[in-house]
């Protein structure tokens, strides 16, 4: 037990408060001096260090998304240290366990996400659904967020981040501030796309998250389709061990070589193929966690900068969306409408002629509803597009053969503790490099019309504290 929350931070703060929604070029975010808000029972004080800016707070600074209040602090991506607990009715109070099931200690480095709490009892948290949750609050749009000095979290939904990384240095926080939506639903975006997790990326009923649940990595449903290659690869290699073993065979094209040359075929194939469209802050991570599960990716973005960026990150390929996978990047540029609705019948004759590739998953970042139909066009017979905006133009009508063959359209809403989680792990194994550029807290609309006109390279983050 723990005495009561004496010694939190009084006086006032400096926050980027948005009253009416407006086109980010009014500049709709005003600096203003507020007091420090007070954490109440179950919630916890931090001091932001930093905190990303993320397409969502621009879909809620411009209106896009209905305001849930009349003034709100956006920002969503939130790193700091825990600064006070709040009080507990009646004296003492419990520990506070972060989403690890863990207590949370006074001074250390957490994360909050767009999820800021949830019911715990409605029909979808009941089914492991938490990112459904009929009565969620979000942060930085139901709540206040982190485009502000301090900012009042609830325990059950705070993430232990590092300090230091595993060579003893320190990790400044504006590099972990895009792992907490953009990784985390990012994340998410490659668990129902299929790349990762253990449910083929479809509908299913996970179980109900209880804090402290340490999920256990599973390999992918693509991943443990694709075991069977690993188990002809140990099979080739003892067969090319024999062979050595009875005087090998020196000439070339003897059964040597041509057995080393279907292991290097076999080593050759990938886990899947993925394409990204739209090149921002979610799917520069996703790259990276798909790369290293083995996938090959292919990034459709009409940034060249983001292009060189995706290949810099590893992408096998990087064009523009229009263009078939693997395209060679001068190709022309096919206007929308010579792929679109009946395109899949030029694309399956250009398939036949075997110059193209078809794509096993796709995630659609930019909130442009053509993308999701050029991603269908795209995938393979049984592939998966994931939507990961939480806001879009609309979707143009679909030609039944451009969804036939059991391809699935599907969108990807808020996230789990579970992805958060699982994320955070994966992003500190690999490690994931988050590229960023970093702004003071006054310049929150510059960096809002940045966004828009995607002049970010990578993430963009708030520093704050
Ligand atoms: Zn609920
Ligand atoms: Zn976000």
């Amino acid at each position: 037990m723990v005495g009561m929350s004496d010694g939190a931070p009084e006086g006032m703060m400096r926050a980027m408060r948005l009253v009416d929604p407006l086109p980010a070029t009014e500049r709709p975010l005003q600096l203003v001096e507020l007091p420090i808000p007070s954490p109440g029972p179950g919630e916890v004080l931090i001091r932001v260090e930093a905190c990303g800016v993320c397409h969502t707070d621009l879909h809620t600074v411009e209106g896009d998304l209905d305001p849930h209040r009349e003034s709100v602090i956006p920002g969503h991506q939130i790193v700091g240290e825990i600064a006070a607990f709040g009080d507990w009715p009646g004296g003492d109070r419990p520990d506070y366990p972060a989403a690890d099931g863990r207590p949370l200690e006074l001074g250390e480095r957490v994360g909050v996400p767009w999820l800021w709490r949830t019911d715990g009892q409605c029909r979808f948290c009941r089914r492991g659904q938490e990112n459904l949750c009929e009565h969620a609050l979000f942060t930085g749009y139901d709540v206040d967020g982190g485009y502000a000095e301090y900012h009042v979290a609830s325990a059950p939904f705070v993430y232990r981040l590092p300090s230091v990384d595993a060579e003893g240095h320190p990790i400044p926080a504006t590099s972990l501030a895009p792992l907490l939506c953009a990784g985390v639903i990012g994340y998410r975006c490659l668990r129902l796309a299929g790349v990762v997790g253990d449910d083929h990326g479809l509908p299913g009923r996970p179980a109900p998250f209880e804090p402290g649940d340490e999920p256990v990595p599973r390999p992918s449903a693509f991943g443990a389709a694709r075991a069977r290659p690993s188990m002809r690869v140990a099979r080739l290699r003892s067969v090319a061990g024999a062979i050595r073993e009875v005087g090998g065979s020196p000439s070339a094209g003897g059964p040597l070589d041509m057995v080393d040359g279907i292991l290097a075929e076999e080593l050759d194939e990938p886990a899947g193929r993925l394409g990204l469209f739209g090149f921002g802050a979610a799917a520069h991570l996703c790259l990276q966690i798909a790369v290293s599960r083995g996938w090959q990716v292919y990034v459709f973005t009409r940034s060249e900068e983001h292009r060189r960026l995706a290949r810099e990150l590893g992408a096998v390929w990087a064009g523009a969306s229009g263009q078939r996978p693997g395209a060679p990047a001068e190709a022309a540029r096919q206007t929308p409408g010579q792929l679109s609705l009946n395109g899949r019948d030029d694309a399956m004759r250009a398939a036949a002629a075997g110059d193209e590739t078809w794509l096993d998953a796709a995630i659609v970042f930019a909130p442009a509803g053509e993308l999701a139909l050029e991603a269908l066009k795209v995938v393979d017979k049984a592939g998966i597009v994931a939507l990961g905006g939480i806001h879009s133009s609309p979707i143009p009508p679909i030609d039944y053969p451009v969804i036939y063959d059991e391809r699935v359209l599907r969108s990807v809403a808020n996230s789990t503790r579970r992805d958060a989680i699982e994320l955070l792990r994966t992003a500190a194994a690999i490690p994931v490099r988050t590229e960023v550029e970093t702004f003071p807290l006054e310049q929150a609309n510059d960096v809002l019309i940045a966004l828009k006109e995607s002049r970010i390279r990578g993430a963009a983050v708030l520093q704050i504290g």
